[in-house]
């Protein structure tokens, strides 16, 4: 060999070694997940998982569940030990514009708080304004909003729902079928509650006209009743609705769900066999305790657990979807058995079971909740309390990996360990970038691109 080719020889290996050292380091900074959270109990009652283990989030996907992802494989790491990690919550039954006379409501994406990232606005509107839902809250909501089609074509709203002649079952399924990807189901409510029966308003017209609805549309009819003389609950819920049709308000006071002896009637129980969905659609009247504490303890729990939440009630006794289902879990009902019915039933009663799941390749929608133990009290409809033991707060809210809601601070950093870009104050307002150093959109892409 002589020396020049020795030189060659030497320089090619020392070339050789440069792109092996530097391959090696773009795949230290090749992440494979934008965001991992470490050491959570994750609760997925799809996938009967319930258990410490990590979830890791890329590209707004699940991207994994199991133990012991290495944090040297995400861009961005958050430790939840001692948190639940569970699918963004949905609420199937909630009211999020001004429906019934008109009242005010709240905006939607203020759900996030509670953990929720699916939302169903039960029936405000009817066929004659569905649109208008779409275009004024679907389109400017972050969470993801749905719907349930008023069997009233003017919608929720006190004359307009006694009115037979405006519940056209027809018009109702073509509304539906014109909103396929945000309609989600068919409401009946608050019809001939007080007056005596006529020609003009016979008992069960609206329940059939909605359930007449339900089956040309092939959706779930959500009921909201009141049982009288000529109109029962037994027929109601062995007869006039179908299997998988929703009887939301379980717990009103108006409904006889224990006979002479405080047992769960019989006929609770073959609804149920029969598949009948009962909802908790708590609202401004609709859950008392004196019917849920009796009813639960005997074992008959309800499918799903929902709020009924609008503005007459979000200052109480409803207050949000957590606090709702902390009262279940105050009365008994295990952890993973309020999730469930939080998630992944409610997700399966409206026939969108691609959610309340953690299932690799959904959406990032993700709910870190965290139990408190102590003593905390609860209201009910009818200014009566009951104390627990156990209370739920949802500390991050993550809607397509994106953290939408975290008021304490568990996916930041401590603000005197932060990095030079958060101490830096911009010369001129909305010029230069600000003083957020961290994006709310864990991103490896991003970061990638900012290190070039
Ligand atoms: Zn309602």
């Amino acid at each position: 060999m002589s020396g020049s080719a020795a030189i060659q020889f030497t320089k090619v290996s020392i070339d050789m070694l440069i792109l092996l050292l530097l391959t090696a380091l773009l795949q230290a900074q090749n992440y494979e997940y934008d965001l991992l959270l470490k050491g959570g109990h994750v609760i997925d009652m799809a996938s009967n998982r319930n258990g410490v283990m990590d979830v890791a989030v890329a590209d707004g996907k699940i991207a994994a569940v199991a133990a012991n992802i290495p944090a040297g494989d995400a861009f961005k790491v958050v430790n939840v030990a001692g948190y639940y990690v569970t699918p963004g919550l949905i609420d199937i039954h909630a009211h999020v514009v001004g429906g019934r006379a008109e009242r005010p409501s709240y905006p939607a994406d203020l759900n996030f708080s509670s953990g929720l990232t699916t939302i169903v606005d039960a029936g405000t509107h009817g066929a004659d304004n569905f649109a208008n839902f779409r275009k004024n809250v679907v389109n400017h909501s972050k969470i993801r909003v749905l719907g349930m089609v008023n069997i009233v074509r003017a919608g929720m709203g006190g004359d307009r729902e006694q009115d037979p002649k405006l519940m056209d079952a027809k018009l109702c399924a073509e509304t539906i079928n014109a909103n396929r990807d945000i309609a989600v189901g068919v409401k009946t409510a608050h019809y001939w509650t007080g007056q005596p029966w006529d020609k003009e308003h016979p008992p069960w017209a609206a329940v059939d006209g909605a359930v007449q609805c339900g089956k040309l549309a092939n959706v779930p009819v959500m009921v909201d009743f009141w049982p009288r003389d000529g109109r029962t609950y037994d027929d109601l819920i062995l007869k006039h609705m179908r299997p998988g049709d929703i009887h939301t308000h379980v717990f009103a006071q108006q409904f006889p769900l224990l006979d002479a002896q405080g047992k769960v009637q019989k006929y609770m129980h073959e609804a149920r066999k029969r598949g009948i969905i009962f909802d908790v659609g708590h609202g401004a009247g609709s859950f008392w305790w004196r019917q849920a504490v009796p009813v639960m303890q005997q074992g008959f729990w309800p499918d799903s657990i929902s709020t009924d939440l609008h503005s007459a009630n979000w200052n109480g006794p409803v207050v949000n979807m957590i606090t709702t289902m902390s009262k279940f879990l105050a009365m008994g009902m295990p952890m993973h058995e309020v999730i469930r019915r939080s998630t992944v039933n409610p997700a399966r009663e409206i026939k969108r079971p691609e959610l309340g799941t953690l299932t690799v390749g959904r959406e990032a929608d993700i709910a870190v909740l965290e139990v408190l133990k102590g003593k905390f009290g609860y209201s009910d409809c009818g200014r009566a309390k009951f104390v627990g033991d156990s209370k739920i707060e949802a500390r991050v809210t993550l809607k397509a990996g994106r953290i939408v809601h975290d008021p304490t601070g568990v996916t930041m950093y401590s603000y005197d360990k932060a990095p030079p870009s958060y101490y830096k104050t911009p010369k001129l307002q909305g010029v230069e970038p600000g003083a957020i150093a961290e994006p709310d959109l864990p991103s490896r892409k991003a970061a990638a691109s900012t290190r070039k």
